[in-house]
């Protein structure tokens, strides 16, 4: 696509848009459906469709659900026909021009979920991956990042106060993760890193772009930028792209994970919260919804509860099981917290049409915390046997959460249909309830334990902890079915009264609990 950057206040980007048709996945889609097409036409941008070779107007008509143009006779008599669909005007969204506080242009592309239309023709929606080729003339003061790989950077022709870059992304990735920066930038290089552990090369090259005056903040978190691919690498499969770019930017996100070019919001900069967890989420997600992604926005936890479980696994990997503990029991709190979606709608949320609204604890929190009893579930081995065969069989394409249980299913020798029913297509989580009271004829605490009924039945391993007066732990399991109101009753021996009772205490289990003493 190329980009020509104006420079200025703010206006943007003209004659965006070069589409080969026989790329035969972006722009037969958006000549024939609107309903994923550019909007650029609504924002004063008037398409011209052209032969490629002969840069000819073709006679075209818009209609309106298409772009209809004569087939004719021309160039390439195959099946298939190359056109050239210019656009021009000022992008209004997607592509975010801004004038930071020094007073300089900078422009970010920020396209999560379905903005990209408005500066990218396109089918604007996951299910339509694409490799990428960003030609951006842009005045040679700014440095321009993009996804994939740096192919040239030259002067622009008849310009010289302007720069022609190219990049190129050669894996296919949605319309959502194509981006460009195009600032005033330093770059502070991290390096190669988890070398050996690369899909494309030998070593993934990292580097931190930040606004000139934040220059000092690098490395920073990033510092451990290497051991975080190195760590996914190793779970999951090669590191899936070119590079990858870690940006200061104007996304309106915490953090936006677009391929090989992680965008981080502005603040995080400037006010020093960046932290290794959310470059940890980020870069999860390079392997977890840019190079598989979901299918369809219902499933989009396969992006979001992977990044967020695999930024809890980085805790584990750096800062020990008890930390991660902690951050699981976190993760547990805000789904228990949660009033807006979690009570009301599953996971897999197939009804809600507000993309936004699905960044919600329901596709993060509660999809991490269900891939982290998945994991109990099936044990640890199948569980990672099962992610990689997952991730390998669905990079650079696309993915819904039947995928991931058929691979779960395989690696376990287990039938997990009723897991992935109860914990994703249902709202909600169980509400347990344990009564105890000590039998002391027989040295045993007895446990009763009971399921709330707001929310149906559940199949979970429940394990008590009891404390006696020695201050000796016990611990027991049971396998709990039922149905809401049933009540199942274990006995544990303990020399004394317990002191505690504690339901779940390695934070195992998403439910809330409550124990009473008898
Ligand atoms: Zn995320």
């Amino acid at each position: 696509m190329d980009v020509l950057i104006a420079g200025g206040h703010g206006q943007v980007a003209r004659r965006l848009i070069r589409l080969l048709a026989s790329d035969g996945h972006t722009a037969r889609g958006l000549i024939r459906n609107a309903d994923h097409a550019a909007d650029l036409e609504a924002d004063g941008g008037v398409p011209v469709v052209c032969d490629l070779e002969r840069e000819d107007p073709t006679p075209h008509a818009r209609g309106a659900d298409a772009i209809v143009f004569a087939a004719g006779a021309g160039p390439g008599s195959g099946p298939e026909r190359k056109r050239t669909v210019d656009y021009g005007g000022a992008v209004k969204d997607g592509l975010i021009a801004r004038v930071d506080s020094a007073g300089r242009s900078t422009y970010f592309g920020d396209n999560w979920p379905n903005r990209a239309r408005h500066w990218i023709p396109s089918i604007d929606h996951p299910s339509d991956k694409a490799t990428v080729t960003w030609r951006v003339t842009a005045p040679s003061a700014q440095t321009v990042v993009a996804n994939g790989k740096l192919v040239s950077s030259r002067p622009a022709r008849g310009d010289a106060s302007r720069t022609e870059t190219v990049w190129r992304e050669t894996r296919r990735i949605p319309v959502y993760l194509m981006v460009v920066a195009v600032a005033p930038l330093a770059v502070y290089e991290l390096g190669e890193t988890a070398c050996g552990l690369a899909e494309m090369q030998r070593c993934v090259s990292q580097f931190v772009y930040t606004a000139p005056e934040q220059k000092s903040f690098a490395p920073g978190s990033f510092a451990r930028a290497g051991e975080i691919v190195q760590l996914f690498s190793r779970l999951v499969g090669p590191f899936p792209y070119e590079k990858l770019a870690h940006l200061q930017s104007s996304t309106r996100f915490g953090g936006m994970e677009n391929a090989s070019a992680i965008f981080y919001s502005d603040g995080s900069f400037r006010r020093g919260t960046m932290n290794d967890g959310l470059i940890a989420h980020e870069t999860a997600h390079q392997w977890f919804g840019d190079a598989v992604t979901e299918r369809e926005w219902s499933h989009l936890w396969l992006s979001e509860g992977f990044a967020t479980y695999f930024a809890a696994l980085w805790t584990r990997a750096a800062r020990g099981d008890s930390a991660f503990r902690v951050q699981m029991d976190g993760i547990r709190r805000t789904v228990l917290n949660d009033s807006s979606a979690v009570t009301k709608r599953p996971v897999i949320d197939s009804i809600e049409t507000n993309y936004l609204a699905l960044l919600n604890a329901n596709s993060y929190q509660k999809g991490g915390f269900v891939l982290h009893m998945l994991r109990s579930q099936v044990g640890e081995r199948a569980f990672f046997d099962a992610v990689r065969a997952y991730y390998a069989a669905h990079k650079h394409s696309t993915a819904v959460t039947d995928d991931l249980r058929a691979e779960m299913e395989r690696a376990s020798k287990q039938n997990l249909g009723w897991f992935f029913d109860q914990w994703l297509r249902k709202p909600g989580f169980p509400e347990v309830t344990a009564t105890w009271s000590y039998d002391a004829s027989s040295r045993e605490a007895v446990v009763a334990v009971s399921l709330g009924s707001r929310f149906g039945a559940y199949r979970f391993p429940l394990t008590i902890a009891i404390v006696d007066e020695s201050g000796a732990m016990r611990r027991a399991t049971m396998q709990f079915a039922a149905a809401p109101g049933d009540v199942q009753q274990i006995r544990i021996p303990s020399a004394s009264a317990p002191t505690t009772v504690l339901l779940d205490p390695d934070a195992d289990l998403l439910a809330a609990f409550t124990v009473v003493k008898r």
